[in-house]
């Protein structure tokens, strides 16, 4: 084992794979080299989410993995960050003594300064309360690859009655528009092809800043302008924040990419108003039917809770019809967690976890019936892909890549193709994919 190595676990949304990124280019300038193996390091990162309790739980079951690590070799240091870390502070050295380090989603910039505390002190803790505006003075060593990810906005104003995103990132920070499109260009220089912002609210971007010309829609203008950059896109949008003049630059800029991954969280505009999402079904559908008459190819995506507190069975099928009424292009599903400090963690009407377990099955057949409808119109089309990487298998390579709607697409074709956009007819679906050939005409 290396002295300087490091190996860093990270569990979650992108902004936390966003944050290993920058935790990785701080290290990578100490002097640590990056491994692929726990066994093989010396620092060992444990980059955490705690948006459900599994989530927490997974990164507690590879700390135990650790421990037996660092009973073999004690010289290894044990640090836990993100969410988990943010919300449980000191409190991990008592549900977790291997660890020797923790510090919060604020606290990256300060890491050459922990590591330094670490050799004179058995334990250090940081976690600043107050967030701070994010901080560029990090450079992130981002891994090689087509698209990289690119953090606009950190934190959240909303305070849905089920999330811990306001309570771990704290309130929202927008960062300025000249050093997103700086860090941009240099995304390009790096040979990157495919821009992905990044924010819990991604399409709220400026509206804490005093001036009325920085927006989501203004900053994808500029960025289009890069022209070494051949896609952007941006995750993860709030219904309540998508303006027309958004939609008309995703419609009118080459280089976006037609595709919104807009959560909803529930059909039923009661449990929404429980939830606190200040939107009602009805409210959501029209969104739909104006980015759809804008965009008729757009790609749609969207995130849903099964169980939520006081869910009736008739509300949860209100959910279901919603699916029906859309068509998504893909769902992402979760039966409802308890988070700690959330308001509705401490409801009387919870749900019993069985049921909340079968309305979820329900909810996840429901997405694979929409998914699989949703791909038949894409047969016969011929589809703009970016060429993200390939497999091969017995001397036949299969590339891998997404459309603008960013469906994955499988397609056979010659390696030195990724990293460019190619176009591929689709003549058949898998369930989660496309299947093609490029077509050179
Ligand atoms: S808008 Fe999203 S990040 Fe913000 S509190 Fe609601 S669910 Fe959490």
């Amino acid at each position: 084992m290396y002295s300087k190595t490091f190996y860093i676990e990270t569990l979650g949304c992108q902004m936390n794979k966003s944050d290993s990124e920058k935790i990785s280019g701080i290290l990578e300038n100490l002097g640590y080299e990056e491994k692929f193996s726990p066994e093989d390091s010396s620092l060992l990162i444990m980059n955490t989410c705690s948006i459900r309790a599994m989530s927490e739980n997974k990164a507690y079951s590879y700390l135990g993995v650790w421990k037996k690590l660092k009973q073999k070799n004690p010289a290894v240091k044990i640090a836990m960050c993100g969410c988990v870390a943010q919300q449980t502070k000191q409190k991990v050295f008592a549900k977790a003594p291997q660890v020797d380090l923790v510090f919060g989603t604020q606290n990256i910039n300060e890491l050459p300064l922990l590591l330094e505390k670490l050799e004179n002190q058995e334990r250090v803790c940081s976690v600043l309360q107050k967030p701070v505006h994010m901080q560029d003075s990090s450079v992130p060593s981002r891994k090689e690859g087509v698209s990289a990810w690119l953090p606009i906005i950190e934190g959240c104003d909303y305070f849905c009655t089920y999330c811990v995103v306001p309570y771990t990132r704290g309130r929202q920070r927008s960062r300025m528009p000249g050093d997103i499109i700086k860090e941009a260009r240099q995304i390009a220089s790096e040979g990157f092809k495919e821009i992905i912002l990044l924010g819990q609210t991604v399409d709220s971007y400026g509206n804490d800043i005093d001036n009325p010309g920085i927006n989501l829609a203004n900053l994808l203008k500029e960025l289009n302008n890069i022209d070494e950059i051949a896609r952007i896109r941006f995750v993860t949008s709030h219904p309540a924040d998508i303006t027309d003049e958004l939609i008309y630059n995703v419609k009118e800029l080459g280089k976006v990419c037609e595709y919104f991954h807009i959560p909803m969280q529930s059909g039923s505009t009661e449990v929404l108003k429980r939830m606190r999402r200040p939107y009602t079904r009805e409210e959501y559908l029209e969104l739909i039917k104006k980015i759809r008459k804008e965009m008729p190819g757009v790609g749609l995506t969207s995130d849903f809770i099964a169980g939520f507190p006081g869910e009736t069975e008739e509300q949860f099928e209100q959910t279901l019809s919603m699916l029906d009424e859309v068509t998504f292009d893909h769902c992402n599903t979760a039966a409802y967690s308890p988070r700690k400090q959330t308001p509705a963690a401490v409801w009387k009407d919870q749900l019993p976890y069985d049921e909340k377990k079968r309305r979820l099955n329900i909810l996840n057949k429901k997405v694979r019936e929409t998914v699989q409808k949703s791909q038949e119109k894409y047969i016969g089309k011929t589809l703009e892909v970016l060429v993200e990487g390939f497999k091969e298998d017995d001397g036949k390579i299969t590339l891998t890549g997404r459309t603008r709607a960013n469906k994955i697409a499988h397609f056979p074709g010659d390696k030195d193709l990724v990293g460019t956009l190619v176009n591929v007819h689709i003549k058949q679906t898998s369930i989660w994919s496309l299947i093609g050939e490029i077509n050179l005409s």
